[in-house]
């Protein structure tokens, strides 16, 4: 396994492999690796010739105040994992190379970043520019031919299919289902933060859209979103937001919906931001409306 740590190494591996034609898969993370980037680390491995893992904390999508400085670090660890994953290319550059004195450019996909994660109450959109200029930088550097996201982070996962359509990168983006913990808590590096009272509490954003896929198609969406919401209420959790949309626009859903709807939500666990999501399927029969 290769580690690379400058973007002129990255360079230089890109003609290689565009002289040698190899097919290149990517798969974009901030480390502190678990089983939801092995199973994107796995996809990549079985479809590609050549894979290639960033390990970035990139601090142009964390907003002033979040968790940039205390994200769990652990850079040993992750070349093991990702080595037994048959990862062939780590890079991890310093923040100084990638974005170094006098860096002014900025990727921004406009509406589905003001939603959501993206709204002025969460992370706001400048979270969503850290991602999509990282993202393209990723892109340019590598020239892959798949890149790999997990659907955990939905929005984000909507936000970087735009991005590539709309730019005409020739990257073919696969998105990967949400690789959860046995009681169906995401797996996230920031779940390393949960004390054990504060991880068994956490267990309740994943009941709580089950709760919402359960009551849909009986009750209707807003009873549904209801039901999740006091599920969550139940454990002590407020969400900072606990919505339907749809999976595309990030539009929101509305009763009569017959396309797939995603339930979307972020909450803090005794300080810790969490997020998840669930696709739910409109129910087949026709719902009467109450
Ligand atoms: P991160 O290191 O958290 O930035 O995540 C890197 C990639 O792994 C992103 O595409 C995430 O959506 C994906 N990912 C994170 N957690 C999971 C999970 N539990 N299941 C599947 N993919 C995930």
């Amino acid at each position: 396994m290769k580690v690379l740590r400058h973007p002129a190494e990255a360079r230089e591996l890109r003609e290689e492999n565009r002289r040698s034609g190899v097919r290149v898969g990517l798969v974009p993370t901030m480390g502190y690796l678990h089983e939801g980037h092995n199973s994107l680390l796995k996809a990549a491995r079985a479809d590609c010739d050549l894979v290639v893992m960033s390990l970035f904390v990139n601090p142009t999508q964390f907003r002033a105040g979040e968790d940039l400085s205390t994200y769990p670090r652990d850079e040993q660890r992750d070349f093991e994992i990702a080595e037994r994953s048959g990862v062939d290319v780590i890079y991890t550059p310093q923040p100084e190379d990638v974005y170094p004195a006098g860096f002014a450019s900025k990727v921004e996909v406009t509406g589905l970043t003001e939603v959501l994660d993206g709204s002025e109450s969460s992370r706001g959109p400048g979270h969503f520019s850290g991602v999509t200029t990282i993202v393209s930088k990723l892109f340019n550097l590598f020239d892959p031919d798949v890149a790999y996201f997990g659907q955990k982070d939905a929005q984000q996962a909507t936000v970087i299919r735009r991005m590539t359509e709309d730019l005409d990168f020739r990257t073919e983006v696969v998105v990967l289902p949400t690789v959860r913990e046995r009681d169906g808590l995401a797996m996230s590096s920031r779940n390393a933060y949960l004390s054990p009272e504060s991880r068994e509490r956490a267990t309740a954003i994943w009941a709580a859209l089950v709760e919402t896929e359960t009551v849909y198609p009986e009750a209707g969406l807003e009873k549904a979103l209801e039901a999740g919401r006091q599920r969550l209420a139940s454990a002590g959790i407020e969400p900072e937001y606990f919505e339907a949309r749809y999976p595309g626009t990030l539009d929101p859903a509305t009763d009569d919906s017959r396309e797939p709807i995603l339930v979307a939500v972020a909450a803090k666990v005794d300080g810790t931001r969490l997020i998840d999501n669930i696709l739910i399927e409109p129910s087949k029969q026709t719902r009467s409306t109450k």
